[in-house]
């Protein structure tokens, strides 16, 4: 892999452009870094600076990309094709900050690239050190994305304050006000303030043994925002600013939403969090608007329809797996005025029961992508369930390699046809391994990855959703449709609807007699937000919707 990191734009070699915000998590993991990284990156915007959002995960994996999603939920992929953290998914839903392979930065990274400069001889004679060798390219990450027309890198720290892997990059931004000024700098760190039911009180002492460790680094948080089920109160705030050295105005509270993770910047400017990022860092910034926001979520809150939509997958206990699936399908929900129930199905499970248990009352069938074959033949059967039932289907990645195997089968009457990923020497290869990905031995980053043109054809369900016939979407897999099939297929009534624009690889299928069938090879889901819902989901929804309403009049 080429080195990503550039000559790295310095503060002082741009005449201080850019401020730095670094965001860190104390007390325990998953407490919302993330959603309160973007959301941060939401409030600056939205008072009209220019942001940049970055994460960086102390894992010596090189990208998520080769974990499973038992281990990191979803791996996010981007334009450029970089397989990232889930949370720059979040990135993009809340902010308008471009995101690259610059955006998500790991140890395993950073090694990789100090370890090659050691070999090409960019050290002769020193002794490589992770001071000041590692933190001065985690320090060069950083500085990538601090180019002359960004006003903010929010930077946030992935895993929790304590972490031995950790250090490296906490050491790192410790030394960051000494480079580009400490009025250039601010520290934000998330902890948690348990309630004890036991003791009947909020708890404040891990906040403050987190902040500890913080100031031992040589780092002291400028803003603590404090996770809690229930109102803090004042009492709780003065001791927290009391102990851990911040004023009382630099304590926020950030109480759980129930409702949405979109009402979490709002509950952060209730706090006021955008002007004192302003005034401590002196930006110049407009005043704050939310009024699209606002609207988004009063339409979220106040819906007409609703629709139940079976999600059949095979991590489906997991609730970060299909992240970017379940937020794309609210977001078509809010665009439909439909409240979108998801029923997690594991598809094993459809393998030793009649379909119509598990599948019944459903208004759609979404079945998303994956690997490996666990779970294909319940997928397979639920795709069945809905062809032969008029039910809105929606499959993407191996959701649509699956249902080519289904119609093989069924339809086309091609008995144990299957895709070679799952039986190499299958009779029917009717999904088989990309030309370009024959010759790949490495699993790391090698899949055929990221925005790629496609072609639709003009009289189809998705151009009627797109409304363009050329669209760019994301993918991440290595086989594809078997041209070889396309024309039998179209015969019997699945068709080809997108294609690369060479004409070459099918991107789309559908089956035009069928209400709403439509598999994709891509990845809709990551370009959905909530502002901005994408068409393919929006139309399923729609669909959806209309189903629903025939299965309430006709009692199904
Ligand atoms: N396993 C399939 C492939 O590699 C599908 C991948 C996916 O769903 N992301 O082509």
């Amino acid at each position: 892999m080429a080195a990503k990191i550039q000559m790295a734009p310095r503060q002082d070699e741009h005449g201080g452009m850019a401020k730095h915000i670094f965001v860190t998590g104390g007390v325990v993991s998953s407490l919302g870094k993330g959603l309160t990284s973007a959301s941060i990156g939401l409030l600056l915007e939205q008072r009209g600076l220019s942001v940049r959002m970055q994460k960086l995960d102390p894992y010596i994996n090189v990208d998520p990309g080769t974990m499973s999603p038992y281990q990191h939920g979803e791996v996010y992929v981007l334009d450029d094709g970089a397989e990232t953290d889930l949370d720059l998914g979040h990135y993009e839903r809340f902010t308008n900050s471009p995101l690259s392979r610059d955006s998500n930065y790991t140890t395993g990274q950073i090694y990789q690239s100090v370890i090659a400069k050691e070999r090409r001889g960019e050290f002769l004679g020193k002794t490589v050190q992770v001071v000041p060798h590692i933190t001065d390219e985690i320090k060069d990450a950083v500085f990538s994305l601090a180019t002359p027309d960004v006003d903010v890198v929010i930077t946030e720290l992935g895993g929790t304050v304590g972490d031995i892997e950790g250090m490296p990059f906490l050491e790192a931004i410790r030394q960051f006000p000494q480079d580009v000024g400490k009025e250039n700098c601010l520290f934000i760190h998330l902890t948690l303030a348990p309630y004890l039911k036991a003791a009947g009180e909020l708890k404040t002492k891990p906040t403050q043994q987190s902040v500890g460790q913080l100031r031992q680094i040589g780092i002291h948080p400028d803003i603590l925002i404090v996770r809690t089920e229930r109102p803090l109160g004042q009492e709780n705030i003065n001791k927290i600013a009391l102990f851990c050295n911040v004023e009382k105005s630099e304590v926020i509270e950030e109480i759980d939403k129930e409702f949405s993770i979109y009402e979490v910047p709002l509950g952060l400017v209730d706090h006021r969090l955008d002007q004192l990022i302003v005034d401590k860092l002196e930006l110049s910034a407009g005043t704050l608007d939310m009024s699209d926001w606002r609207a988004m979520l009063q339409r979220m809150r106040t819906p007409e329809h609703e629709v139940t939509i079976g999600v059949v997958g095979k991590y489906i206990e997991h609730m970060d797996a299909y992240k970017s699936i379940y937020e794309a399908l609210g977001h078509a929900g809010t665009a439909n005025q439909a409240k979108v129930l998801i029923k997690r199905i594991e598809a094993e499970e459809l393998e030793n029961q009649d379909p119509e248990v598990l599948l019944s009352g459903l208004d759609g069938i979404l079945v998303p992508g994956g690997f490996g074959q666990r779970g294909v033949e319940g997928k397979v059967q639920a795709i069945r369930f809905a062809r032969e039932n008029d039910l809105p289907y929606f499959g993407i990645c191996l959701g649509m390699q699956c249902a080519v195997i289904e119609f093989a089968r069924n339809v086309l009457g091609l008995e144990g046809a299957h895709s070679t990923e799952f039986v190499a020497d299958t009779e029917h290869p009717v999904i088989c391994m990309l030309e370009e990905q024959k010759k790949i031995t490495f699993k790391g980053g090698t899949m055929r990855l990221g925005a790629q043109p496609c072609t639709l054809q003009s009289d189809s369900v998705v151009a009627d959703c797109y409304k363009e016939t050329e669209v760019d979407e994301r993918h991440r897999h290595r086989y594809e449709f078997n041209p070889e099939y396309r024309n039998p297929f179209s015969a019997a009534g699945m068709s080809a609807t997108g294609t690369s624009p060479d004409g070459n690889l099918v991107e789309i299928v559908e089956v035009p007699e069928h209400p709403w069938f439509v598999a994709v090879q891509f990845h809709p889901e990551f370009k959905s937000k909530p502002l901005v819902p994408h068409p393919l989901f929006t139309g399923f929804v729609e669909a959806a919707r209309t189903r629903h309403q025939k299965r309430m009049a006709m009692r199904l």
